[in-house]
């Protein structure tokens, strides 16, 4: 079932909106905060936090949407001699925010325009990706849909990553793009050590050994771990398994 119908998202206006990150990939953020509110922390919070753009975890959670994205990504895209690559959503907002579909709207909106110039999109979210994406003819190019996913147990989510869906939901709505022939992506990070939850990798890792691409790494920004001697051995071990899960099933790897 859908999420309940939230009040319309208050709104602000940017200046500009498609840019190169410090990661080397094109990125678009309509979105400042996400109420799925992750307590790893959240990178982005903390940076929102330190620029001032936000002053407290609560008003993190309130996301504002970009009411001019659209309208910015046209005139953007018109003055761009050279086309992005590859535009990835979202770097500092979730483009499929939980119980927020305005947020998915103009996130869908934002690709459909983008493949319309023939870039091609990454996804990342912790919400459920509409299956939409699966429609060749809105988004004809080869994007790429990926979830975060660091643990299949709902009580570490709702401790960690409390506003965000349910891990089998997430999962689902990857397997159905996978299903409709679209190209998959888990996003593993942060991983955490048994100092902070106690699971099995390779029970995550089987259920999502359909898609066709795995990026592993682990907790970073939380004195738990660095204080923990045993993380680094911990995930020489795990990254082993991810790469030896990924060799079994033809899954592209990547680990951090
Ligand atoms: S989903 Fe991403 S952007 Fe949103 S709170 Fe969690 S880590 Fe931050």
């Amino acid at each position: 079932m859908g999420d309940p119908s939230p009040k319309p998202l208050d709104r602000i206006e940017r200046k500009s909106l498609l840019y190169k990150s410090g990661l080397g990939f094109h990125c678009i953020n309509h979105v400042l905060g996400c109420s799925h509110g992750c307590r790893y922390p959240c990178y982005a919070f903390l940076m929102a936090g330190h620029h001032g753009r936000v002053s407290d975890y609560a008003e993190w959670c309130r996301p504002r949407i970009v009411g001019n994205a659209l309208a910015l990504l046209d005139r953007e895209l018109a003055r761009k001699r050279v086309a992005p690559h590859n535009v990835h959503l979202c770097l500092t907002t979730d483009p499929f925010m939980v119980g927020h579909p305005e947020v998915g709207a103009m996130s869908l909106a934002i690709v459909e325009r983008l493949n319309r110039s023939g870039i091609p999109c990454s996804l990342l979210t912790k919400g459920r990706l509409p299956a939409e994406l699966a429609d060749r003819r809105r988004f004809p190019c080869d994007n790429t849909h990926g979830i975060s996913l660091v643990s299949l147990d709902e009580d570490f989510r709702r401790e960690w990553e409390p506003g965000a869906a349910p891990y089998a939901d997430r999962i689902a709505a990857l397997r159905r793009l996978h299903d409709a022939g679209r190209r998959t992506l888990v996003h593993i990070e942060p991983y955490p050590t048994p100092g902070i939850f106690e699971q099995d990798l390779s029970v995550l890792l089987a259920e999502v050994a359909f898609v066709d691409h795995i990026y592993f790494s682990g907790w970073n920004y939380n004195p738990r771990v660095s204080r923990d001697r045993a993380s680094e051995a911990f995930y020489r071990q795990q990254r082993s398994t991810v790469r030896s899960t990924c060799a079994r099933h033809k899954i592209e790897c990547e680990v951090g």
